[in-house]
């Protein structure tokens, strides 16, 4: 846009002046304004901006004094310059008068052109000067306002300073950051008076002040304040010398980074000395952080990992589950491990894998999370783990082991009494049967013993198996053998058999010879039922049985010996003397008969003499052995003296009795035998019978009936059986 030409507004009552006027202004770049009447000059003077006034002094109405003093009563027309152009008052005092309303020059008509346009110009060039300079301020107050505006708005405190460092803008943060009171600050005032009141308080000020006050090169740096907060301090020299200098409160700005930086270091710390491995993974898997502990862990140092990924340190058959697990919970933020602690299998550098205690935690953005995982080697762990729990088994076991002995040993010691008070061998089966059931569960069992001596073993008793079991067992060698066992081997022996489930003999032994087996075997192949839960125990058994039966062996041998005749083996005479009473009273009681027979030997005398003494010995010996054979276990036989026998028989009458007596009468004279190599020849035995209650009811008189009904068979030619009369 073209600058607006500056007026010139010409006043003058003739109109032919108006005319030169103008044509002599034209050619100076000005616009011209005329005005005929000094009320016309002021109505325009108000329109227009006006650079000079050309004022004729004699017009008809208002003249030119007026409109000068009214143009200068006016703030608008105030300043513009008038120059009085007249031909009348040249006089010094209308000149004066002119000067006086605010003239600036005074012109005589007939005007000399030259001097005018040279005056003109003069004054046109001055008021473009001025409308520069207006413009120029108006332009600074503008910025001004918009610098003081931005001064305003930003977060910085700014103060800026003009190069004797007095105070030329400022915003009200930058009094506040530091606490000076704003109120104080004004323009001009130096930058000195604000530090000599920080140095009033105390602060070390004296760097900050060198620095905020050198004008050659920018600073930056962090200022304490006594108030315990901390401004970042920036100072920029300007180009014409003086500073700004900008304030920030970054006190929590610093004391988070510290914090921050604090954090970093205690966790640089607990990544370097932790004995767990601390490993860090993007969300594409590859590894960031990778500690002391995860290089000496793995065998990977951080160098070889960063970057890589982790699958590196997990067996493969683990990888795709790790592949997937990572792209889920980027996906849905679903995971079954993070957040928890679990175990899994790492892998080792050299192939080697070993379990892992495993936690795992997710940080930072939702869309590409890092996983932080802890990692403890648990090899040392898991084996105490096992150990402990295979010496808790142990431990139980035997436990349980002590329970079941000392159950054991209790129910031993209780067997071994009650065989202490058995009265007789049956007794003590009994109770062993009852005993050795118990104590061997699972197990069936047998006893077998030796009637008597050298004779065979037979099933004494037995518990928990088939009745039918015929002994020996046909797995069981050593009872096959047992004869072999009896004569030759020392000690107990063991054998076991397991294809049909075991069983087990144990002889049992008196001075040197085996009088009886205990026989074990397994009642099912079930464990529960196995022979060998049982084999500690079974040598104390055999030693108890074995000892409580030969006992009992011992203490009937003594007994036997006490009631029978040596030579023959049939009972005594005292031993008649006691049971037969018994015996009556007892059929008496169950009112059965009881049969008596005496019988002696013909002739006995001829054995002796023509033979000797032990050939009478043998024939003796024979006839007893065959009157034990023949007669029922109820019966009982005697050596009532010398040659002369008495069988007690009951439930027998005479009759029955006679019967009896004679088979065994023909059965001896049907014996051949030998003695010393000599056949002794035919025996013949003659024998008497009587009865109860025929014959008597006491022993005495019964005795007495069957000898008198002997002598008769003496008498009537022996070898004859007579039943007596009376
Ligand atoms: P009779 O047919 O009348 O009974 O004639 P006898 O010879 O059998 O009877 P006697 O009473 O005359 O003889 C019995 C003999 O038996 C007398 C005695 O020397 C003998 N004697 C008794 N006890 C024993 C013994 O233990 N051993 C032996 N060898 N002889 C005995
Ligand atoms: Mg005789
Ligand atoms: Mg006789």
């Amino acid at each position: 846009m073209a600058e607006p030409l500056p007026k010139i507004l010409v006043v003058d009552d003739i109109a032919a002046n108006l005319v030169a006027m103008r044509t002599l202004l034209s050619k100076l770049h000005a616009e011209v304004v005329v005005a005929t009447s000094g009320n016309d000059a002021l109505a325009l003077a108000l329109d227009h901006d006006l650079a000079l006034v050309l004022l004729d002094i004699n017009m008809p109405g208002m003249d030119g004094f007026e409109v000068a003093e009214w143009l200068r009563g006016e703030d608008q027309t105030r300043d513009v310059p008038i120059i009085f152009v007249t031909a009348a008052y040249k006089d010094d005092a209308h000149r004066l008068q002119g000067y006086h309303v605010g003239a600036i020059d005074y012109i005589e008509k007939p005007v000399d052109w030259r001097i005018l346009r040279s005056k003109v110009s003069v004054l046109l060039e001055l008021y473009r000067r001025k409308q520069e300079l207006k413009q120029a301020n108006h332009i600074m107050s503008e910025r001004s306002i918009m610098l003081q505006t931005t001064l305003d708005t930003i977060r910085h405190g700014l103060g800026m300073f003009d190069a004797q460092l007095c105070l030329q803008a400022w915003n009200e943060r930058f009094f506040d950051y530091p606490g000076y009171p704003a109120k104080l600050a004004t323009r001009g005032t130096p930058l000195a008076k604000f530090i000599r009141l920080h140095e009033k308080r105390g602060e070390m000020v004296r760097k900050v002040a060198d620095r905020l006050a050198d004008q050659r090169q920018a600073w930056r740096f962090d200022w304490s304040l006594a108030s315990g907060r901390t401004m970042d301090v920036k100072t920029n020299p300007m180009p014409g010398g003086g500073v700004v200098i900008a304030l920030t409160d970054v006190t929590d700005q610093r004391r988070d980074e510290a914090a921050v930086r604090e954090y970093a270091s205690r966790l640089a710390a607990v990544n370097a000395t932790a004995h767990d491995a601390i490993v860090t993974i993007d969300h594409h898997g590859k590894v960031r952080e990778w500690n002391p502990a995860a290089e000496s862990m793995f065998g990977f140092t951080a160098q070889e990992m960063r970057g890589h990924s982790l699958q590196r340190i997990m067996p493969e058959r683990f990888q795709q589950w790790h592949e997937q697990g990572l792209l889920r919970y980027v996906q849905s933020r679903e995971s079954e491990v993070v957040g928890k602690t679990m175990e899994r299998i790492g892998l080792r550098r050299d192939g080697q894998e070993f379990p892992i205690e495993l936690s795992l935690a997710a940080w930072g953005e939702p869309k590409q999370p890092f996983f932080t995982a802890i990692m403890r080697d648990v090899t040392e762990r898991k084996m105490q783990e096992v150990l402990l729990v295979q010496m808790n088994q142990r431990l139980s076991d035997s436990l349980a082991e002590l329970q079941k002995h000392h159950q054991e040993l209790l129910q031993l010691s209780r067997m071994n009494e009650r065989l202490q008070s058995c009265a007789n061998m049956e007794e003590a089966v009994a109770v062993l049967q009852e005993a050795l059931a118990t104590l061997f569960q699972g197990l069936a069992g047998e006893l077998l013993l030796q009637e008597g001596e050298g004779e065979q073993v037979t099933r004494a008793g037995h518990w928990g198996g088939n009745k039918d079991d015929s002994f020996p067992p046909s797995s069981c060698t050593v009872a096959a053998e047992w004869q072999q066992a009896a004569s030759g081997r020392e000690g107990c022996r063991l054998h076991w058999e397991n294809i049909q489930g075991g069983c087990c003999c144990l002889p049992l032994w008196e001075q040197g010879k085996v009088f009886g087996f205990l026989h074990l075997q397994q009642r099912s192949a079930r464990a529960d039922d196995s022979i060998d839960r049982h084999s500690g125990l079974m040598s104390t058994v055999r030693e108890s049985v074995e000892l409580s039966l030969a006992n009992l062996r011992m203490r009937e041998r003594l007994k036997d010996q006490a009631v029978r005749d040596v030579l023959t083996g049939l009972f005594n005479r005292r031993y008649l003397d006691e049971t037969l009473p018994r015996e009556l009273s007892r059929a008496a009681r169950s009112q059965q008969p009881l049969a008596v027979a005496m019988v002696d030997v013909d002739h006995f005398k001829r054995f002796n003499d023509t033979f000797g003494h032990d050939a009478g010995d043998a024939v003796l010996r024979e006839v007893a052995r065959l009157l034990r054979q023949r007669l029922r276990k109820s019966d009982i036989a005697c050596r009532y003296g010398g040659e002369e026998m008495t069988v007690v028989l009951p439930g027998l009458e005479v009759m029955a009795a006679r019967e009896r007596m004679e088979m065994i009468r023909e059965e001896i004279k049907a014996l051949q035998v030998e003695h010393a190599g000599v056949a002794l020849g035919t025996i013949t035995v003659s024998i008497g019978i009587a009865d109860y209650p025929r014959h008597g009811n006491q022993m005495e008189e019964i005795l007495r009936k069957a000898d008198a009904a002997l002598y008769q068979a003496k008498q009537g030619g022996r070898n004859r059986v007579i039943v007596s009369e009376g």
